[in-house]
């Protein structure tokens, strides 16, 4: 029985990701940075970490609520051991639609085939730059690009829908824009700028180090010329360019210049079970112990809907209104619940 639910707000619940481990081979700097996740960072224990069985529980319950689309993530959800059964776990979900995974792309080259074999629709891949230099330092661990490319290759080549995502910060990677539009274009995989956002604790963030959207079309549309297309559906955060003239395209995620909150319908499950209503949440809800309690489907439902019902986070569209005086608040860290 589908029970949609939808907050404070009247949005509904729609989609979930979920966070699959807080652990990563990359440290890049905005994200997990070295200095603070470090050797003796102390990640989160196997026994915290909800086990395929309870998230593929979540899983079907959150579907019963409405969920149709999932998002696995991380940290880097291939550094889960046998992500792929959980892959395959998931499909068999009733009223899932769509399985997509953001990663890294480090270790796609060798798990493309299974994921793709388990169910799997989609990738995205995150790839910040296409210069072997400054992709070192931004991955934190000198990883090349040629292996995150492989990994794309494999992916588009096993039949997983591809999609990159190229996080945009002035003064690191500013200048990588436009070969990364030639380069995929040329390729024909779309790719999606994102503008750097102030998300954790950890990332320095300011409003400077963001490069607007709108400054982006501009400079590939003056060398490539681009025509706005129209959002394929209700909460589409990306807004979408073609290059005249072709059926190939680019997207712009403005999470800071052009907030979206008013159609966000994204849950999220951290590694360890907890659900937040939003990215820049404090806190999170846990829904581990009731589940390791023996709580009932319907009890677990019952919880989600009250913690979905009680939603008001807004928070891009604050911070848009107020930037300079943005009260400081204790956010939970990306490497937690994914993005
Ligand atoms: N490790 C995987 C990856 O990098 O794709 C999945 C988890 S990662 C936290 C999810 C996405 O969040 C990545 O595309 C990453 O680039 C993005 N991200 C991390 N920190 C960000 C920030 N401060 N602003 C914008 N995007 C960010
Ligand atoms: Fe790892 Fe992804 Fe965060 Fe980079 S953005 S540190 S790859 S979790
Ligand atoms: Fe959704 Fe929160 Fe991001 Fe707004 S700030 S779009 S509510 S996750």
């Amino acid at each position: 029985m589908n029970k949609q639910v939808f907050d404070s707000q009247k949005r509904p619940l729609r989609d979930l990701r979920i966070s699959v481990t807080d652990k990563c081979n990359f440290r890049c700097q905005y994200c997990m940075p070295a200095e603070i996740f470090g050797p003796d960072y102390p990640f989160l224990p196997q026994h915290k970490l909800l086990t395929f069985e309870e998230i593929t529980r979540l899983t079907s319950i959150f579907t019963s609520m409405g969920v149709e689309k999932i998002r696995i993530t991380g940290g880097e959800p291939l550094m889960r051991r046998n992500i792929a059964d959980l892959i395959g776990m998931i499909r068999e979900v009733e009223g899932v639609r769509d399985i997509a995974m953001t990663t890294n792309g480090s270790l796609l080259a060798k798990h493309a085939e299974e994921l793709k074999r388990a169910g799997l629709d989609r990738v995205t891949v995150s790839l910040d730059s296409l210069d072997d230099e400054r992709f070192g330092v931004i991955n934190g661990r000198g990883y090349r690009v040629s292996q995150i490319l492989q990994g794309i290759e494999a992916a588009a080549e096993a039949g997983l829908g591809v999609k990159i995502n190229m996080v945009v910060q002035r003064g690191v990677n500013d200048q990588d824009i436009l070969p990364m539009a030639r380069y995929f274009r040329e390729k024909g995989h779309i790719l999606r700028f994102i503008e750097f956002m102030d998300v954790g604790n950890s990332n320095g963030w300011k409003l400077d180090q963001v490069v607007p959207s709108r400054e982006i079309i501009q400079m590939i549309h003056s060398e490539m010329p681009l025509e706005p297309t129209n959002p394929n559906y209700y909460g589409e955060v990306a807004s979408r360019y073609r290059y005249v003239g072709t059926d190939q395209e680019i997207g712009l995620i403005s999470s800071v210049t052009q907030a979206f909150c008013s159609t966000c319908t994204r849950a999220r499950l951290s590694a360890e079970g907890k659900m937040y209503n939003c990215l820049f949440a404090s806190n999170g809800e846990d829904l581990r112990e009731p589940l390791r309690e023996g709580k009932s489907d319907e009890e677990i439902q019952e919880m989600i809907r009250s913690i979905w019902h009680r939603r008001d986070d807004r928070y891009s569209e604050e911070r848009l209104k107020n930037t300079p005086g943005l009260p400081k608040r204790n956010k939970v860290e990306m490497s937690h619940i994914g993005g």
